[in-house]
């Protein structure tokens, strides 16, 4: 059972169904496979294909660097190395990338590669890809969906899974599927914060899940702030306008970032580009509007055909959501949420160390991105860990014998149905839900945001736990049973609570900055003691954090200067 149907979901299931045409494989869903965030990734996906110039060292150098050496480098290189298989495989499955004058896929530039390596299909590669991946899972006879079914909780037994509950929005009723194996294909959980470029639907359901379940969650407190979203929406104006060489200009009109990554400019990786706007703007030379402070984007000068043929979305979004013409006009924007480097932890296969559960795609920590991702990476992320997630499933799955309905299976699934009827759905009076929510996304953006510091901290660790008791006493309003999205959205904020939970902990372990993670208290790295990821661990009260070797193979830690 694959939980998820976005580029990871779908990907592993196809891999599943490749090895094992005799296994029966679901995909349970919460929104149309199509609706998944994958969709909207609109800038690119990284692969080495120009051998003439570029080469898997040079694209593992990049992501380790990137990381600030956080990600476990064995991983690393086995994602470089599968990463152009992968994009290779996604052309013969149609999708339809943008291509140079002599046939080849056009490759762009993105922020921390040294060279163009970021395929493209215009400023669409989400929609294109996710497409090519649904129509090609649709040919598997043996691949059976369930779309708008909410998963709920991961069935463990005698120290493995056995299964999933999910709800079937469509009719309310709960389900127990008993599944051999089980990959966690979730995504992230932006809408834990106020400003994010994520869907609404990204709530870190499935790391509340394992986390649930006793799988711990790792490198936790490297949360991606993105440098170019519209002030106004949070939508995101991708890299690629960058790549295309669009200029970041502070209130001056200044090219700022001459005086943060000279060597790199617009194209620096993620971290320090949102870093670097944060303290134009405190330091006076920002923008201010109705929608807070700002800087501008400029791409006037890359002119109106260019913009058309390469960047078609950021033109329709300037002109939708903020009434400009990208080709004549400034964009403002400002750094938000966008992606999270941790997760579920999984080892480099996408196995989380409990029996017959895997994880992959943005949802896991496989440690690859370690303290900073590099833009477009991680859709190839999904495609490479997805792939070897279902894979490593389907071959636990082939190995074990026929499950049976029957106790204590059946009494977890009981005590699910009360959870969910008796605890959630049924008190006629408390908090409301969006109060909750809306306190949560505060807290989270203002005590664990760019900028960290004990006292913000211990602060968010303490509101969030306080939400977590607020929570036991909230009302679901609407008691129906048929698509009852107000009962989704209390079950989505009981997981984001817990995911939100571990942020400011890990983040306060953590003391260093590295990476996403800056802390004004403790602004240098620290190798000597913590060159190693931070995973935490649920208990009954607050999480437990233990610490776990980061893999070294060829890159020894050297300053990150751009
Ligand atoms: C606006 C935007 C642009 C981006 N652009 C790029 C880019 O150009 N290049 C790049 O490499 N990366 C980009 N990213 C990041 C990248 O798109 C994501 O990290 C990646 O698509 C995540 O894919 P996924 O399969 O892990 O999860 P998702 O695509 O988020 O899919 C999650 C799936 O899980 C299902 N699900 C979740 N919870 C439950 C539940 N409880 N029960 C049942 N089903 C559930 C959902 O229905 C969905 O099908 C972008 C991200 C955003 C937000």
């Amino acid at each position: 059972m694959i939980i998820g149907g976005g580029a990871a979901g779908l990907r592993a299931a196809i891999a599943a169904a490749e090895l094992n045409p005799k296994l029966d494989i679901a995909i349970v869903s919460k929104v149309y496979p199509m609706r998944s965030h994958t969709v909207s990734a609109e800038g690119g996906m990284a692969a080495v294909l120009r051998t003439d110039y570029d080469n898997f060292d040079l694209h593992a150098y990049d992501t380790i660097k990137g990381s600030d050496f956080l990600a476990d480098q064995d991983t690393v290189e086995f994602f470089v190395r599968e990463a152009p298989k992968e994009a290779v495989r996604l052309e013969h499955w149609g999708c339809p990338f943008s291509r140079d004058p002599d046939g080849r896929i056009s490759v762009r530039a993105f922020g921390g590669m040294s060279v163009k390596r970021t395929l493209f299909a215009t400023d669409k590669i989400g929609f294109h890809l996710l497409h090519s991946l649904f129509q090609t899972s649709l040919k598997f006879e043996n691949i059976r969906r369930y779309d708008e079914w909410f998963a709920t909780s991961i069935l463990v037994e005698n120290g493995r899974v056995d299964g999933v509950t999910a709800i079937d929005m469509r009719s309310g009723d709960l389900v127990s599927f008993l599944a051999k194996a089980v990959v966690i294909a979730t995504g992230g959980c932006g809408r834990i914060y106020q400003f994010t470029t994520n869907g609404w639907i990204k709530t870190g359901d499935g790391m509340a899940l394992a986390y649930r379940a006793g799988v711990p969650l790792k490198d936790m407190e490297m949360v991606q702030y993105h440098p170019t979203l519209l002030p106004n929406t949070g939508i995101l104006i991708t890299e690629a306008a960058r790549g295309e060489g669009g200029h970041l200009l502070n209130k001056d009109g200044e090219r700022f970032l001459k005086r943060y990554v000279p060597n790199k400019m617009e194209l620096g990786p993620r971290d320090i580009l949102s870093r670097a706007e944060m303290t134009e703007i405190k330091e006076g030379r920002g923008f201010e509007g109705p929608y807070g402070s700002y800087v501008h984007l400029d791409l006037t000068h890359l002119g109106e055909e260019t913009i058309e043929a390469k960047l078609p979305f950021v033109k329709e979004l300037a002109e939708k959501y903020l009434g400009i013409d990208p080709a004549h006009e400034m964009i403002p924007v400002r750094p938000g949420q966008h992606y999270m480097m941790g997760g579920v932890h999984t080892d480099i296969h996408g196995y989380t160390g409990l029996p017959g559960l895997y994880a992959a795609g943005e949802v896991a920590c496989i440690s690859m991105n370690g303290a900073n991702r590099l833009g477009s990476n991680s859709l190839t992320e999904c495609l490479v860990f997805g792939a070897e997630a279902g894979i490593g499933a389907a071959q636990y799955a082939t190995k074990q014998a026929a499950l049976s309905f029957g106790n204590p299976v059946q009494g977890l699934a009981l005590e699910e149905e009360k959870r969910i009827y008796d605890k959630v759905l049924k008190p006629e009076q408390g908090e409301k839900i969006s109060t909750i929510r809306t306190e949560m996304q505060k807290a989270m953006e203002e005590h664990v945001g760019i900028y960290r510091d004990e006292n913000n901290l211990k602060q968010a660790c303490r509101l969030i736990g306080d939400l977590k008791k607020r929570m036991k006493n909230a009302v679901v309003e609407d008691k129906d049973r048929v698509y009852n999205t107000d009962l989704v959205s209390a079950l989505e904020l009981d997981f984001m609570l817990d995911v939100a939970e571990t942020i400011p902990y890990a983040a306060l372990a953590r003391k260093e900055s590295r990476g996403a993670h800056s802390r004004t208290d403790y602004p240098k790295r620290d190798d000597d003691q913590f060159l190693k990821h931070l995973v935490v661990y649920q208990t009954g009260t607050v999480p437990r954090i233990e610490t776990m070797p980061v893999t070294i193979t060829r890159w020894k830690p050297e300053a990150r200067v751009y």
